[in-house]
């Protein structure tokens, strides 16, 4: 990967500057440039991939237990973190915008303008357990 054409490649090289809060050899954890919050930080892992399907799952394992890392250390931090979002935009139509994958850890408190909302429907039984069948039927593709 060109590392120019991909942001988070170029912080992992140490080529651009990155707030780092963590970093090992899978993943390192940063401060978003512009945070829905303050303290929101990002998981990402060293090695590039576009999207989910790209990254192993015991990579995956590891991002989600940095944001839980990260979580805990908001929430002691003394930043005002009464609750936390965590948050992956997988593909553009997710609103996914650096196409290297990252988990969102949002710092979240009454009040704070952040709003996550979706009308919800009600489906029939019967068409949820045809999507689970779908879903079981693409399990192991
Ligand atoms: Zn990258």
């Amino acid at each position: 990967v060109n590392r120019a054409a991909c942001v988070f490649c170029a912080i992992a090289a140490g080529d651009e500057r990155g707030s780092i809060v963590h970093e090992d050899e899978a993943a390192f954890v940063l401060m978003d440039i512009a945070p829905v919050t303050p303290g929101h930080a990002l998981v990402i892992p060293k090695r590039h991939a576009d999207r989910l399907a790209q990254l192993d799952e015991t990579t995956g394992g590891r991002l989600f237990a940095l944001g839980m890392r990260a979580a805990r250390a908001l929430r002691s931090s003394g930043l005002r973190c009464d609750g936390v979002n965590l948050f992956l935009a997988d593909g553009a139509a997710a609103g996914q915008d650096v196409f290297h994958v990252h988990l969102h850890v949002i710092p979240r408190f009454g009040g704070d303008g952040v709003r996550v909302s979706a009308g919800r429907s009600r489906p029939e039984r019967t068409e949820l357990d045809r999507i689970a069948a779908l879903l079981r039927s693409a399990w192991d593709v």
